[in-house]
């Protein structure tokens, strides 16, 4: 029976549907593909070997791109990604988030790529704090080790609905730091710049930075304690992300800070633009494809201009 791929939607995610769509229950469906016990589909997240790519596309006829696709093989972010763990201690990550009202509105609930990294904290949809247990045993996502013909949504230990658990609050400033730090990765990793490394590195040693278990790294921290982190953060000075950087890059990385994420940047500068230079036509919405990075050093440089002579939200943190 063919399953299609959601958007967004991780390897293993897609391959606990596709067994359950065949009537089998996933942990057997390791069995099948000739795989091990345990966290037999996030290993295959991270690697992925060609012969069972192969398989899959064989069996369930979508492209091997697209399943290939769904892996978490990308090396830029991988030093981000939370570790595969099959006990979820107190405080401790777990392998996988979630966004309870994600899961909701899915037809068929699958899990997404986005939520394996540690960077991540809240749901850009729903604005809510993304959860990484099952809120009635505490257990983490265990779909790869669910022995019934039971949908990924309901827990694999207690078979709570996942879609029921509570909403987790999150500070918005904290919420624009998230979304500011996905920008400048992004941002980053479209330039193909040496820094990426230097910035993931950063990112791990956030809960050292921000006093929250000492000594951890962030990939090691619950989400609640990574949101803690990112709460902390918000209200202070961006000095952890820009400082010993190259001016250039700095800069950016203030801007985007500043501005919440690159989206309301190009609002912004859209506003300038209209203000400053009666442009014609807008780029509030850029083009698919439209370089960020080409977009913000023009915008660096048109308020480079202004600064002297004009006050605008995000130029305050030019002066400094
Ligand atoms: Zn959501
Ligand atoms: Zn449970």
């Amino acid at each position: 029976m063919a399953i299609d791929p959601q958007p967004d939607e991780l390897l293993s995610s897609w391959l606990h549907r596709l067994a359950i769509a065949n009537g089998i229950a996933p942990r057997l469906f390791a069995n099948v593909l000739g795989l091990g016990d345990g966290m037999w589909s996030p290993r295959l997240d991270l690697r992925l070997p060609r012969d069972v790519a192969a398989l899959l596309c064989h069996q369930s006829g979508v492209p091997q791109e697209a399943i290939s696709g769904m892996a978490m093989t990308g090396p830029a972010l991988s030093p981000l990604l939370l570790p595969l763990r099959e006990n979820a201690r107190r405080n401790r990550s777990t392998w996988m988030q979630y966004c309870p009202q994600c899961l909701a509105g899915d037809e068929a609930p699958y899990f997404r790529r986005q939520w394996r990294l540690a960077s991540r904290i809240s749901c850009f949809l729903h604005g809510c704090g993304l959860r990484d247990r099952c809120p009635a045993c505490r257990s983490g996502i265990a779909s790869f080790d669910q022995t019934e013909l039971m949908p990924q949504q309901f827990c694999a230990r207690c078979a709570f609905d996942l879609r029921r658990a509570s909403k987790v609050f999150v500070k918005t400033s904290a919420r624009r730091l998230e979304r500011s730090i996905d920008d400048i990765c992004k941002v980053e990793m479209a330039k193909g710049a040496t820094t990426i490394g230097e910035l993931i590195s950063r990112l791990l040693r956030v809960p050292i930075i921000a006093g929250v278990a000492s000594g951890k790294t962030l990939t090691n921290l619950s989400t609640s304690s990574r949101i803690r982190c990112f709460e902390w953060l918000a209200d202070k000075p961006v000095s952890w992300l820009t400082a010993d950087e190259h001016d250039a890059v700095a800069r950016r990385r203030r801007l985007i800070l500043a501005a919440g994420g690159h989206g309301r940047l190009i609002a912004h500068f859209a506003d300038f633009m209209d203000k400053h230079q009666g442009s014609q036509s807008s780029v509030r919405s850029p083009p698919p494809g439209a370089d960020l990075a080409v977009l913000l050093e023009a915008y660096s440089r048109a308020t480079d201009r202004a600064i002297r002579t004009k006050r605008h939200p995000v130029l305050a943190v030019l002066r400094g």
